[in-house]
């Protein structure tokens, strides 16, 4: 059964909603009564890199459960302190990919455009936490299209950021008309968290503005482990799905989230039950801070071979690795 999307009058309800996020890791703590647990003691109470939690995804996490894998995706620690050898600000090589401010140019027939530097939540391991956003992407926006028209090679656009949902409607429709005059775009591919932390984003304006285009729309989320699909997200996903956007599933595989096959194979089944395909397992990207997330490619291996073993192929993810300058994404 389709489920109903929400109506007009609550459009606005995701503002309202982010404008309520956790932003103090105490406050968040003690939401989930772990105040006066140990773990309480290794927070960093002001990071460089802030944390940003909606309640919504909040409300996932288990009370009293200091290793709850939610939290631990959310919670600046002391360990992010650490100075690792290998680990830096750039790991993926996004500033030497920068075609024009805010249009990095990185595979073949791709072109990915950086639309906002917000977020709806921090995750601690993000490989673009010390990406320099432009303040005023969109007064770059004629030069990128122009430079979109120029290249012939180009036929899908991704739109990153940051997270492109985050955009206001009518922004985000003017983005979309634009790109749709270019001849040669096909796709428009969104990669977006929104759908699984902010559920509420899901609209029906949204809807019809990704879907209201020639271009062919394809949404890749970012889901890292089954605690996070509850109904909420569920409905919003067959709501995407039943408009006729296709729905594709990117995670990365960290230590003390879902490094396990139980939880792997139970978020790859509840994905596709959510009418999502587990499309890429990435490794960490070896971000600053970021380091005690790592599993090392040997135990990924054997991880997403015992996945294999367990799951048909199209619910098994691919293992891969960004390495900065290489033309694609390298399978492990
Ligand atoms: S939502 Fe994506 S871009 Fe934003 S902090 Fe998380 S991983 Fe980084």
């Amino acid at each position: 059964m389709i489920t109903k999307i929400v109506s007009k009058s609550q459009s606005t309800t995701w503002q309202a909603e982010l404008s309520q996020a956790f932003t103090n890791p105490l406050e968040l703590l003690d939401f989930l009564a772990l105040s006066h647990m140990p773990l309480a003691q290794q927070v960093l109470q002001r990071p460089q890199f802030s944390l940003l939690v909606p309640r919504h995804y909040a409300a996932q996490m288990q009370p009293g459960n200091p290793a709850d894998p939610l939290l631990r995706q959310v919670l600046p620690i002391l360990a992010e302190q650490q100075q690792v050898p290998g680990f830096s600000h750039d790991p993926v090589g996004d500033q030497k990919a920068e075609k024009t401010t805010g249009l990095l140019h990185k595979y073949h027939g791709r072109g990915l455009l950086i639309t906002t530097g917000a977020c709806a939540i921090h995750c601690r391991y993000c490989f673009r936490q010390y990406y320099t956003y432009s303040r005023h992407i969109f007064t770059q926006l004629p030069k990128i299209i122009e430079n979109l028209q120029a290249d012939t090679s180009i036929n899908e656009i991704i739109l990153s950021g940051g997270d492109p949902l985050l955009l206001a409607d009518a922004r985000l429709a003017q983005l979309i008309s634009q790109l749709a005059h270019i001849p040669h775009l096909q796709r428009l591919r969104i990669h977006s968290r929104l759908p699984v932390v902010l559920p509420s984003r899901i609209t029906k304006d949204l809807i019809h503005h990704l879907t209201a285009t020639r271009l062919q729309t394809v949404m890749v989320i970012h889901a890292n482990h089954i605690n996070e699909l509850d109904a909420t997200v569920q409905q919003a996903l067959q709501q995407l799905q039943h408009s006729g956007v296709m729905l594709l599933n990117q995670s990365v595989l960290l230590r003390g989230v879902n490094d396990n096959v139980a939880d792997l194979k139970a978020l790859s089944e509840k994905l596709f039950s959510s009418h999502v395909l587990p499309y890429y397992l990435h490794c960490l990207d070896r971000v600053q801070g970021a380091a005690h997330f790592e599993v090392n490619e040997i135990e990924a291996i054997q991880l997403v071979k015992q996945l294999q073993e367990q799951l048909p192929g199209y619910l098994v993810p691919k293992l891969v690795r960004e390495v900065a300058g290489m033309p694609y994404k390298q399978p492990l």
